[in-house]
């Protein structure tokens, strides 16, 4: 049994899929006219726990994320730098997987373009059009908001206020202000357009999600997530369009998670206090320590950035690779003691009770390092035997399929090779044969591996 807070209900709610077993989930993507910053990816990474968790507890999830590629920002910035929209936006978008992947987050099973999805948006304004949702005022679609009484029923936003055939024309606008939005830009000169069944332009920011969901998720799906920033207007507009047209319930649940802010104020690219995952690690920081902080606040509490946070992020995953490397290296005694099987049971129970309870991640954390000092004790008590460190390791693996924390597959996989050359150095040490031994140790370094030779021998951890 899982629950979520429901925006919708603004209540915590038992999760129940409309198929057994199947999770269909939307997650609002970038905008690509420039580098995401790590508050973009506070988002993210509460989304790829969200999914994860929900693969670790066995079901199958089909993931979107758009990518939008055509809006005011990425117009403005392909002509500040007198590009195509296309040239312009591809950098940011290759920047954006290799963020993904540097962060461990696993990939969605979709990422669709808004300019590739131009035809399926026309058609969806066409219906709306027909159906008396949507106006036309020189060559522009408007959504009418006053023709959908349940218009503010996510954000809760004021209607009084609501001026009959008020509109707004760009992208993102007022908060608390509800106003009739573009669902269809009219061509204007030196703008990208596309000649559509509803006119020639562009389509607004809001239709691309409505429109790219429906059609890899179908109309009533699962799961839709997003930063607070995006439940008014974007989300309110996603739902408008969306049960307009279908005349169904567009998303069971919503999932909001809370800002990333730095010295109170929102991490954004508009007041320039921000950094890009490359900013932190230029400054040496490991990859999944920034992983570890960003998903170890809940994600409806504000996350205060710091970089001494960051410090701490990175001696708590170095404590949790430090615990799999004693168990995958330390010659322990052969034999069990059955104490670890009750504290392994116990462990994992408290760490999916916590996330099943709104992704409460404290307590996951909480018991994922109980279990680490607890063995830890028994280790330094020559009470842990051989059988229950191949127990441990299979249950910190487990957690960290939720985490995704300890080393990334691949590194994980070159470890015999990296075995290979460590006793091969060792070997050279013995031979006293420093020179080599230095230059297996360099080599090792440009691979990201640090040695360290202590009274216990050689020890070997991730840069
Ligand atoms: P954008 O590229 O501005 O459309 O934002 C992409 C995603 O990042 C959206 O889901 C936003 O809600 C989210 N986001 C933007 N800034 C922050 C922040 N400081 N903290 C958390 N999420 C954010
Ligand atoms: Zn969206």
């Amino acid at each position: 049994m899982i629950k979520f807070f429901n925006t919708l209900s603004g209540k915590v709610e038992l999760f129940s899929p409309i198929r057994e077993g199947h999770v269909g989930l939307y997650t609002c993507g970038p905008t690509v006219y420039d580098y995401a910053h790590i508050g973009n990816f506070r988002s993210y990474i509460f989304e790829d726990l969200l999914k994860r968790y929900l693969l670790f507890l066995g079901y199958q999830v089909v993931h979107v994320m758009n990518i939008t590629d055509i809006d005011d920002k990425t117009i403005k910035g392909a002509k500040k730098y007198g590009v195509s929209l296309s040239e312009y936006t591809v950098k940011y978008i290759d920047a954006f997987f290799q963020d993904v992947d540097t962060l461990n987050i696993i990939r969605a099973n979709h990422y669709p373009r808004a300019t590739e999805h131009i035809k399926e948006m026309s058609l969806m304004i066409k219906g709306l059009l027909e159906k008396g949702y949507a106006y036309e005022k020189d060559g522009s679609i408007y959504f009418d908001i006053s023709k959908f009484p349940a218009y503010g029923k996510l954000s809760k936003i004021d209607l009084n206020q609501l001026k009959k055939g008020s509109r707004v024309e760009s992208d993102e606008y007022e908060k608390a202000n509800a106003v009739d939005f573009t669902l269809w830009k009219a061509k204007k000169e030196g703008e990208p357009y596309w000649e559509t069944e509803v006119g020639t332009g562009r389509p607004g920011w809001h239709i691309e999600c409505s429109a790219m969901s429906s059609k890899y998720l179908g109309k009533t799906f699962d799961i839709h997530c997003g930063g607070v920033d995006n439940i008014f207007p974007h989300h309110e507009n996603e739902i408008a369009q969306s049960e307009a047209y279908t005349g169904k319930k567009f998303v069971n649940i919503w999932l909001h998670c809370h800002h990333l802010i730095v010295d109170g104020e929102k991490m954004s690219k508009s007041k320039g206090n921000y950094y890009t995952i490359k900013d932190l690690l230029a400054k040496g920081f490991n990859p999944l320590a920034i992983r570890f902080l960003l998903l170890s606040t809940h994600y409806r509490k504000q996350l205060n950035f710091t970089l001494e946070a960051l410090e701490q992020a990175v001696s708590s995953v170095q404590r949790i690779r430090d615990f799999q490397y004693e168990l995958l290296n330390h010659n322990f005694p052969e034999g069990e003691n059955k104490d670890v099987l009750r504290l392994i049971k116990d462990e994992i129970s408290r760490f999916t009770s916590g996330l099943s309870d709104d992704l409460n991640i404290s307590v996951a954390l909480t018991s994922t390092f109980d279990m680490i000092k607890k063995a830890n004790i028994l280790i330094i008590k020559n009470k842990l035997y051989q059988k229950d460190a191949e127990r441990l390791a299979t249950a910190l693996n487990r957690m960290d399929e939720v985490l995704g924390v300890l080393p990334l597959k691949e590194t994980a996989d070159l470890s015999d090779k990296i075995k290979e050359k460590i006793s091969f150095r060792e070997k050279a040490r013995a031979d006293k044969n420093f020179q080599l031994a230095d230059q297996i140790r360099d080599d090792l370094l440009r691979e990201g591996i640090i040695l360290e030779d202590t009274v216990n021998g050689v020890r070997w951890k991730h840069k």
